[in-house]
């Protein structure tokens, strides 16, 4: 049995190792919408090298052209400029059938007058694929997706998160070569897209598709990545592994958008002489291997960055460092792993994740430590990262 006819075996769709040539390649990809004016950049001059097999999300805040550049892939939308070139092949002009793309919407679009099996044999049945074979897929695709005994029920007498399965089986008996997911979970509860979540990683490292998702959510986009893509304004931002765009955010936008809460920011004075770093809240010392790393000296101006969980409670017993600093506390939030505390010092507010601790509470004056092998500076113009946050 050759591969395109079955999807049996896990093996028939091992993951093909992500070292190989493009598979998608999009390629300065423009869209403007026209508005009667002087037009909508939704998308400017996008360019990514997906390779086959991998898993791509798409993340960023609403209207940031994640649905119009996979509408784009999708054909569904005319681009302005730059190509779209899958397996070596430029898609211009081709509809969306032609592509052999599967798309799965937020939106599960089931037929409500037909079964779960005739929902997910209706795509092969208008491409004319014998009752046989179609029966065939049906049931692969059942097995794998753990819905066999759903295939006779109607759409609705099927949970959310059944009904968003069955929208996946229709795509997947397809069998096409990219999967393309608009935020397929925005619909279902936040317990059962946690557990949709898993269930779209196990399937991936079944099947082995390259995919290409679209997210608002980043832990959605940190979760089922092999790499992600944030977008903010139409404009590529940062193309990365999940943990290095967390770690590693290439300007203020990502890292503050990636973590919640998120990243604490500060303007910041930065004197590589004296070896500080400068707010309004707090002077900390400048860590050494930042400065390895900065390309200025004397004293500028910066922004300083440090994620919440990079903050802890100072343990006094530990009498050493100077990275600390003394906050008053205006807001314990108890999520039971950990605390999040809203702290303010010199009428700067920012937040910390630290141990659970009954005895904290809103009021207190606590001392602070930064962890300085884990902070950020970013250039306070531009925004993008002067040194990355993770000590080498
Ligand atoms: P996202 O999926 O990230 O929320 P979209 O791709 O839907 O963003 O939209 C990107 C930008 O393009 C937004 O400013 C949106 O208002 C605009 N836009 C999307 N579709 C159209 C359209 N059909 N006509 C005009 N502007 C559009």
């Amino acid at each position: 049995m050759s591969k395109t006819d079955s999807i049996n075996t896990e093996q028939d769709y091992a993951r093909t190792d992500a070292d190989s040539e493009a598979f998608l390649k999009i390629d300065g990809l423009t869209k403007v919408y026209d508005d009667g004016g002087s037009g909508v950049v939704a998308v400017d001059d996008m360019n990514i090298d997906v390779k086959e097999g991998e898993f791509i999300v798409f993340v960023g805040p609403s209207g940031c052209g994640k649905s119009t550049t996979l509408r784009s892939i999708a054909g569904l939308e005319e681009i302005t400029e730059g190509q779209i070139v899958i397996n070596g092949e430029n898609v211009e002009g081709q509809p969306p059938r032609k592509r052999d793309i599967a798309m799965v919407f937020q939106s599960y679009a089931l037929y409500p007058h037909m079964t779960v099996r005739e929902n997910m044999e209706y795509p092969l049945k208008v491409r004319g694929v014998p009752k046989e074979k179609r029966m065939q897929r049906v049931e692969e695709s059942a097995k794998l997706l753990e819905i066999p005994d759903l295939l006779e029920r109607q759409p609705k007498d099927l949970s959310g998160g059944q009904q968003q399965r069955v929208a996946l089986g229709r795509a997947i008996v397809r069998e096409p070569r990219v999967f393309l997911f608009d935020e397929p979970l925005s619909n279902l509860d936040a317990k059962l897209r946690v557990q949709m979540r898993t269930e779209l990683n196990k399937l991936h490292n079944k099947i082995g598709k390259t995919s290409i998702y679209v997210t608002h959510d980043q832990a959605e986009a940190m979760t089922l990545s092999d790499r992600v893509v944030v977008m903010n304004d139409g404009e590529v931002q940062q193309i990365a592994p999940p943990q290095q765009v967390y770690d590693q955010p290439a300007n203020e936008f990502v890292g503050g958008f990636m973590g919640s809460p998120s990243m604490n920011f500060f303007d910041a004075t930065v004197n590589v002489d004296a070896e500080e770093i400068r707010t309004d809240a707090f002077t900390i010392p400048l860590p050494e291997w930042m400065q390895e790393r900065l390309d200025q000296t004397g004293e500028f101006d910066a922004r300083f960055g440090v994620r919440p969980e990079d903050i802890s409670v100072r343990n006094s017993a530990d009498g050493h460092g100077d990275s600390h600093t003394t906050v008053d506390v205006t807001v314990v939030e108890e999520m039971g792993s950990n605390f999040f505390l809203t702290v303010t010092n010199n009428g700067v507010e920012y937040k910390a994740i630290v141990e659970p601790n009954t005895d904290i509470e809103r009021g207190d004056k606590l001392s602070l430590d930064f962890d300085l092998q884990k902070c950020h500076l970013f250039d306070n113009h531009t925004g993008d990262s002067l040194v990355y946050g993770t000590a080498p």
